[in-house]
Formats: C-alpha cells, sequence, structure tokens
C-alpha cells in the first residue's frame, strides 16, 4: 500500500466503533474520499487537529486497493481552522451548508481541483465578514456549473427562443420558458427577472475574485435563494439538514 499526502476539507464526521472516527473529505488530489482514523477520539493528541468540519487538513491515508472505498488516515495536521468562521452562527451555519451540499452532490474518488478551489475561495469569503447569502449563491451556481448540473438560461428550453421575455424556470426541465411555452405545459414554474438571469450569467462568466464585491438587490437576492434552493432540492432526495436550519434561523 503506497502512503499519499494531501490537503483535504473535512466535510462530515461521525464516531466509528469504540474511539475511532470515519471522516468524508474533499481532495484537492482525489476528490472526495472516506477515510478511519483509529483511536483518535481516546488519544487526540497524537493527531494535530480534531477534523472540526469544513477545516482545511494536510492529511496522509494509506489507498486501499482492493476491498471498497475505505482508507486508513494514519496523520491529520490542520491546516487552516477557519476561527474567523466559527465564532459567527450565521457564518458557522453556512460554511457548514457548503461542504453538505458538496458532499451531496460529488461522488467518491472524482477529482476536480476547482471544485476544491471553489469551496476553499468561498470559506475565505465568509471568513472576511461577506454577505453569507451572496456567498451562497456564488457557490450554488459555480457550483452547479462545474457538475455540469447548471440550468440552460439563455434560451428557451423548449422552442430554443434565445432570451425570452418574460422567462420562467422550470426545474424538471433543467431550464427556462418562454411565456408561450410556459402557457401550454403544466407544472410549477417561478417567473425570473432580467436581473436574476443576468446575475446568473455574470456569475457563470466571472473568476471567484472578481465577484467578491458583487452588489445584488434585494429582489434579485430572493429570486435567487428560491430558485437555486428549488433546483438544489430537486437534485437531492432529502432536504438538507443544513438548510433546515438555515432557514430556521431565518439565515
Ligand atoms: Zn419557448
Amino acid at each position: 500500500m503506497a502512503a499519499t499526502k494531501t490537503q483535504a476539507f473535512v466535510l462530515k464526521t461521525q464516531d466509528y466503533r469504540d474511539t475511532s472516527l470515519l471522516a468524508y473529505f474533499y481532495t484537492r488530489d482525489y476528490g472526495k474520499i472516506h477515510g478511519i482514523i483509529r483511536g483518535i477520539r481516546d488519544g487526540r493528541e497524537r493527531y494535530g487537529s480534531t477534523l472540526e468540519p469544513f477545516s482545511l487538513n494536510e492529511i496522509l491515508f494509506y489507498r486501499r486497493r482492493r476491498g471498497g472505498d475505505l482508507h486508513q488516515v494514519t496523520q491529520v495536521e490542520l491546516l487552516e481552522p477557519f476561527f474567523g468562521v466559527r465564532e459567527d452562527l450565521e457564518r458557522v451555519s453556512y460554511a457548514s451548508y457548503f461542504v453538505d451540499l458538496l458532499n451531496q452532490l460529488v461522488e467518491v474518488e472524482d477529482p476536480h481541483p476547482p471544485i476544491f478551489d471553489l469551496l476553499s475561495d468561498l470559506l475565505w469569503f465568509l471568513q472576511t465578514g461577506a454577505s453569507c447569502r451572496r456567498g451562497a449563491r456564488i457557490y450554488e451556481i459555480k457550483l452547479f456549473e462545474l457538475l455540469g448540473f447548471m440550468p440552460e438560461i439563455r434560451s428557451c428550453v423548449a422552442c430554443r427562443t434565445p432570451s425570452p421575455d418574460p422567462a420562467y424556470f422550470d426545474t424538471a426541465l433543467g431550464g427556462i420558458l418562454c411565456g408561450h411555452c410556459r402557457s401550454s405545459r403544466d407544472g410549477a414554474s417561478l417567473s425570473l427577472s432580467k436581473g436574476t438571469l443576468h446575475f446568473l450569467d455574470h456569475v457563470r462568466n466571472s473568476a471567484v475574485r472578481d465577484l467578491l464585491g458583487v452588489k445584488v438587490s434585494e429582489g434579485v437576492g430572493k429570486e435567487l435563494e428560491r430558485v437555486l434552493r428549488r433546483f438544489v432540492d430537486f437534485y437531492l432526495s432529502n432536504k438538507l439538514k443544513s438548510v433546515v436550519f438555515l432557514e430556521k434561523m431565518g439565515f
């Protein structure tokens, strides 16, 4: 077995047997991996991290060649705890949502370094004290784009009319409909303003660092949240606990 060192965000942990921990990581080089850290719960001083969710660590793990995808993690070293996020309940809640959503949407061991960088950028974004909601919308749009889930927003998905106005978002069809096509279909759709469509397109085509100062009106922000959340719900069979918490707290 070869030992491998890589940078890893903690997505989730759960107790495993008496003293061990099962951790889900998102790594830069291997994508999502599952690992067992033996004895960490009764000998934390042997390890350089307590593996808090969304902390960045350097881990050493032994890749299993056969018998599943659960690896042995023998060293963990904390690189960035994001204390500035942890000291604020709203920021912690959004950071938890970021790792929760990623954990649900990515397959095991399907590496995608731009997704690792996106999570890193957005956690730093929260750490600077910027708007959590704006960060969440940027994260969702970029993540959907990187995973190939991004809805069609440039033309009607049914008749291909470019830039329809008004435009309606249809989750099941994965894109927008013009007024004519919408009226001939059953099912719920959300109307989308020009401002919302423009923001979606702008985020898709811009680097995260160029979006940190972008302004969003309250109306567009609300519409984006509604449409992106509906989209997330459509992809996931169960509502994320972190989303339930965000909604309950009114964050
Ligand atoms: Zn149409």
